[in-house]
């Protein structure tokens, strides 16, 4: 709601700057027959207004600009999340009408439920994600406890080595750590996402072979930093910056493969951030693999 509101406040600016730019070229040119005998004036008058004019419809144009990609990508958005509700939806009931019509074994069936149980997962994560994205804009206070971070990474690699049924070498983790645990003041739950959201995407965004390493870390006495390197897809440096923006996927034929909201990162940022931490992406370009950094201070 606030973001609407938001938006209606620059709409309004900007079409109230619009207006005024109309009155300012209908007043130059008015100006411009009245005070047609002074010449110096006008051509004073008429350079300072040509260039207020100017400044002004490239800042409406820049306006323009973002607002159409601000749609283009609520557009992006509203199709792949309906896309991963009505998959899962549908599979679901498909299964439902086969149990209920058909007369099927018992081995079959045990397959037909671990089948609905991961399409409800799948319902669920994005639906979770959905609801953290809209808690993620507010910035309230962080009922924090203390958290092991190296005991938490390695229980999020678990997770998603199990979801992903992955071998054991596909996920590493080590830590670097001088003589005390890498213990850090957070939510354990949102830590848990974002460190989960990026493992998420490591193992996403790799294509076929899957290798990534994970690696918690100490900085110096003050800050723990969790590294998540895959050898996946990689990123141009342009990119680096706008895949933490809400929405935003990086275009591309073999993006449309893999589904996802635009929403992942949106969410560690703000995650992140929230606990005082940063974070950032590296990679060396495409194909490259990409690493995933996250700091956060020491409890
Ligand atoms: P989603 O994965 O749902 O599209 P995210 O916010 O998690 O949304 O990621 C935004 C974009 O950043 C992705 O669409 C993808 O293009 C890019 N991206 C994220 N993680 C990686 C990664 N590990 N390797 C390459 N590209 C990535």
């Amino acid at each position: 709601m606030r973001i609407a509101a938001g938006r209606r406040k620059s709409v309004i600016f900007f079409f109230t700057f619009g207006a005024c730019l109309v009155v300012l070229a209908l007043a130059l040119n008015v100006g411009w027959i009245l005070l047609n005998w002074r010449q110096v004036a006008l051509m004073v008058l008429g350079l300072v207004f040509f260039t207020l004019i100017i400044v002004g419809l490239v800042l409406n144009t820049t306006f323009l600009i973002r607002e159409v990609r601000r749609n283009e990508q609520h557009d992006a958005f509203i199709n792949s999340v309906t896309h991963e509700l009505k998959t899962p939806i549908t599979s679901i009931r498909l299964y439902l009408e086969t149990l209920k019509t058909r007369d099927i074994s018992q081995t079959q069936r045990e397959e037909f439920y671990n089948i609905m149980l991961a399409d409800s997962d799948r319902l669920l994560h994005t639906v979770e994600q959905v609801l953290r994205a809209g808690q993620a804009s507010h910035r309230g206070k962080i009922n924090a406890s203390i958290i092991d971070l190296g005991q938490m990474v390695s229980e999020c690699l678990a997770v998603t080595r199990v979801h992903y049924n992955l071998d054991a070498g596909a996920l590493s983790y080590t830590e670097r750590l001088d003589e005390q645990r890498a213990l850090v003041a957070g939510e354990p739950e949102e830590l848990r996402a974002a460190v989960s959201n990026l493992l998420d995407n490591a193992v996403k965004y790799s294509d076929r072979d899957v290798r990534v390493s994970v690696e918690v870390a100490t900085l110096d006495a003050k800050r723990v930093a969790v590294r998540i390197a895959d050898r996946g897809i990689g990123l141009q440096s342009g990119q680096l910056k706008s895949i933490f923006k809400r929405f935003y996927r990086v275009p591309g034929g073999f993006m449309s493969r893999i589904k996802g909201t635009g929403l992942g990162l949106f969410i560690v940022r703000s995650i992140i951030e929230k606990h005082g931490g940063r974070v950032f992406a590296e990679s060396e370009g495409l194909g490259q693999g990409s690493t995933f950094t996250i700091h956060l201070p020491r409890a």
